[in-house]
């Protein structure tokens, strides 16, 4: 990949790239909805990444390339929120609007080539990816350093503001403290950042039915409420205030509509928890367990699955070598993921590719991914 964005740097802007940079994709690992209920969450960065080449101009402009496009896009010194098929430069540009909302010195004009073995839209976080790698470069290229915290903040502010899509901090919290063989645990209040170590043997594979549900935004917005509705009805700020005694307790006051939400929410953050004890003590068997738990609270209590996440995790859960299975990022379609060990490979993945054609008539996205490091500068010419 590093030789593939030098090439089509080299391509549309005829020199080599003075700055390369990379950033990894995610997996949620588990943790579903609990970001804005002050919950935690754990993440995987993935071996697939998305990278960016620059360097800088004296004339001012700046040009821009993907390797999903064929064409050259140029702007000027100011900020414009572009549409159609230029709309993937309002991530880095979101970047730039983001460094100066932190009191950073922002990048004159430069030339921008993007590249990434990392599909887009199939739960992975391309955009985490496209944001912190264009963070790095810009970071090179005006000679600053922020620290990692710093790095995720400006790439959920890009997303968040200039992009206007409302994410929580997973996507760029783990694309920026992952780690080879281990996973990201994100406490989303303070949000604190650590790692745990994953135990080896562990593959991770992600069905994505490349199904979303036409009112996603809007069910979003009724969970994020019913969520609200429910701390406000057990007397705490956020649902990640609330015991699984106290919820028992006081469940009388609550909806029951607003009770399954508020239980998948606290016993979610409570599977975290003991997911976390399960890696500690390599205990692959229980993790794989509390996964696909978190697949049937998000089923039958949260309601965020689809018929067809479910058939996926019904039938991984079957099959030998898989730990767990369950669906992964927001929910209301997109993909499931499954924890394996290596009895289960690229066959088994087919037989579940098939099965699922059978019955809904489309195949998946089987993408087969290991842990990888978060972003980082590859190359630096700039100093
Ligand atoms: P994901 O689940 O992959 O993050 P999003 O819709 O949040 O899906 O973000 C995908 C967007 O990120 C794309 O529509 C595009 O604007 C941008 N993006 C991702 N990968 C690339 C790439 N290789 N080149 C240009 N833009 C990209
Ligand atoms: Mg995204």
């Amino acid at each position: 990949m590093k030789n593939k964005v030098a090439a089509l740097f080299q391509q549309s802007f005829g020199a080599e790239p003075a700055i390369i940079t990379r950033a990894p994709g995610r997996i949620e690992f588990i943790g579903n909805h609990t970001d804005y209920n002050g919950g935690t969450v754990l993440g995987a960065a993935v071996d697939g990444a998305l990278w960016v080449a620059v360097s800088p101009r004296t004339d001012g402009r700046r040009r821009w390339r993907s390797g999903l496009s064929d064409t050259v896009v140029e702007t000027g010194g100011e900020l414009v929120k572009l549409k159609g098929d230029s709309s993937w430069i309002n991530y880095p540009q979101g970047v730039i609007d983001a460094m100066g909302a932190h009191g950073l010195d922002l990048p004159g004009g430069f030339d921008y080539a993007v590249e990434s073995d990392l599909p887009v839209g199939a739960g992975l976080s391309s955009s985490a990816a496209i944001e912190l790698s264009s963070a790095l470069a810009f970071l090179e290229l005006t000679q600053q350093k922020v620290d990692r915290e710093t790095l995720v903040k400006i790439g959920r502010k890009a997303e968040n503001d200039f992009v206007g899509v409302p994410c929580g901090i997973l996507d760029q919290g783990v694309s920026g403290f992952g780690q080879k063989d281990h996973l990201v645990f994100i406490d989303c209040r303070g949000p604190d950042f650590s790692t745990v170590p994953m135990p080896g043997g562990a593959h991770f594979w992600i069905f994505n039915t490349h199904t979303k549900h036409a009112l996603v935004d809007g069910l979003y917005e009724a969970r994020h409420k019913e969520c609200m509705a429910a701390a406000a009805d057990l007397g705490v700020k956020l649902l990640a205030d609330a015991t699984l005694e106290l919820f028992r307790q006081e469940v009388h006051k609550l909806s029951p509509t607003v009770a399954k939400r508020a239980r998948h929410i606290i016993e979610e953050i409570d599977r975290v928890g003991k997911t976390i004890a399960a890696l500690a003590d390599q205990d692959l068997a229980a993790v794989g367990q509390h996964l696909t738990a978190s697949h049937r609270s998000s089923q039958h209590a949260f309601e965020n699955s689809t018929p067809e996440l479910d058939s996926l995790v019904d039938q991984l859960t079957t099959m030998a070598g898989v730990y767990g299975a369950r669906l992964t990022g927001g929910g209301f379609g997109g993909a499931v993921m499954a924890l394996t060990d290596s009895r289960f490979g690229e066959a088994e993945a087919d037989q579940v590719a098939e099965v699922y054609r059978t019955r809904w008539g489309a195949d998946p996205q089987v993408l087969h991914m290991r842990t990888g490091d978060g972003a980082e500068v590859i190359r630096s010419h700039s100093r």
